[in-house]
């Protein structure tokens, strides 16, 4: 079960892996796009921390929609806002529930997914954030526990199908056919937020 405190830890572990991995999420877009979704990812994040950690919360819903507020607010490229959407939808999705099972995490991923396709224009297999995202909320709608070991691998799995996409969306679609060989950023930030929970249920 996912409550206050497990949505806090899910938030400080995905900043702690994306701070650590700043330079190689910047490196992954200068291959394949503008090379600054480390730098996003890295000050969205930490504007997300220093947010949520200096202020005792009773909702989850209010957690998660402070998050949004702040990537959608902070992050100046395409990925603040898509992710700012999918923390907006999931709070939406999550109002007056006290702790989330499997079940309640998947339903709000599934809204979460709305969000980016409405917001971004995009749907699955176009080597975006959205091929981590949807198999997420696939797989959290088949279990019925958080498992950290099979969440970690669903994620990496995910994340690496997107090497072999081509990208239709966003700057790595200009790169046409050039796209396929490189894993898509957003989908490795995304890796490092469900990586980030999986740590947080342990
Ligand atoms: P920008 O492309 O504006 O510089 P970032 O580099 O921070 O923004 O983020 C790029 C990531 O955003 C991509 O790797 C991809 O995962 C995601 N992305 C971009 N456009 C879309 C879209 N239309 N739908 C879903 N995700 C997208
Ligand atoms: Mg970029
Ligand atoms: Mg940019």
């Amino acid at each position: 079960e996912l409550t206050v405190k497990e949505i806090i830890a899910w938030l400080e572990i995905s900043n702690t892996n994306i701070q650590e991995n700043k330079a190689y999420l910047t490196e992954l877009d200068q291959a394949i796009g503008d090379g600054d979704h480390g730098i996003n990812m890295a000050r969205g994040f930490q504007e997300v921390l220093n947010k949520v950690t200096d202020q005792e919360y009773e909702a989850i819903s209010d957690v998660l929609k402070d998050t949004a507020m702040t990537l959608i607010s902070k992050v100046g490229g395409a990925s603040g806002p898509l992710l700012g959407t999918a923390f907006l939808k999931m709070s939406t999705a999550v109002k007056g529930q006290e702790s989330l099972d499997t079940a309640d995490f998947a339903a709000a991923l599934n809204e979460a997914i709305n969000g980016i396709k409405q917001r971004g224009k995009a749907t699955e297999e176009e080597k975006t954030l959205l091929d981590v995202w949807s198999p997420m909320a696939d797989y959290f709608s088949a279990v019925d526990q958080f498992s950290a070991e099979v969440i970690t691998e669903t994620a990496k799995d995910a994340m690496e199908k997107t090497k072999d996409m081509m990208a239709t969306k966003g700057r790595a679609a200009y790169f046409k056919e050039k796209s396929i060989g490189h894993l898509d950023p957003g989908a490795v930030t995304s890796f490092y937020i469900f990586s980030g929970l999986a740590e947080a249920v342990k």
